[in-house]
């Protein structure tokens, strides 16, 4: 079956942080004054309980410290006083390319139509498409959770198929994590990297 489209994630995908996400936690404990109760593998380790549709990364994030802020005795206002630090200090435009994904782009770009299908808030994405020129890529730009359902929902793949005139059999999606990027590609029928 020929290929026609190809659809990609973008975070831990196509791209990356610059900032570490342990230095941002700990800055954010600093900047609110409160004694760190946790630290990044504690959060990572329940990231995933908080994945909800349609909730974007700050929300989530607000969500899961407030969780263990509960369970430590700290209460859920301090956990989301450190999210609300660590919204603030994480810079959306320090981020970096994987390796060989711009390779991937500019080799593909010639001869398949592109899609990005990202959960996120569109100011925030659009500003890590910016910083790393991705857009001019991009034939299809869909945000889940804002123009459609957040993925695992099939939705956000469906719609990026349509605006770039192609059909899931034609198409392939390459993202991350499994959960929301593989099963969702799936469910909507298309074969998956
Ligand atoms: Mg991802």
């Amino acid at each position: 079956m020929t290929v026609d489209a190809v659809l990609f994630d973008l975070d831990d995908t196509l791209l990356e942080y610059e900032q570490n996400s342990r230095d941002v936690l700990s800055a954010s404990f600093d900047r609110t004054g409160i004694e760190p109760f946790f630290d990044l593998p504690d959060y990572l380790a329940r990231y995933d309980e908080f994945l909800e549709p349609g909730i974007g990364v700050d929300e989530q994030r607000a969500n899961c410290f407030a969780a263990i802020a509960s369970e430590w005795g700290y209460g859920e206002e301090t956990g989301r006083a450190v999210a609300d630090a660590f919204a603030e200090i994480r810079d959306h435009s320090r981020v970096r390319y994987l390796p060989s994904a711009a390779e991937t782009l500019e080799t593909l770009a010639g001869s398949h139509a592109l899609g990005i299908v990202t959960n996120g808030s569109p100011a925030m994405q659009r500003t890590k498409m910016a910083a790393l020129r991705i857009e001019e890529y991009a034939d299809a730009v869909v945000f889940a959770g804002h123009d459609a359902p957040a993925k695992p929902n099939q939705e956000p793949f469906e719609r990026a198929l349509s605006e770039l005139d192609s059909s899931p059999r034609h198409a392939v999606h390459v993202g991350n994590p499994l959960e929301t990027d593989v099963s969702g590609a799936k469910a909507a029928g298309l074969r998956t990297v």
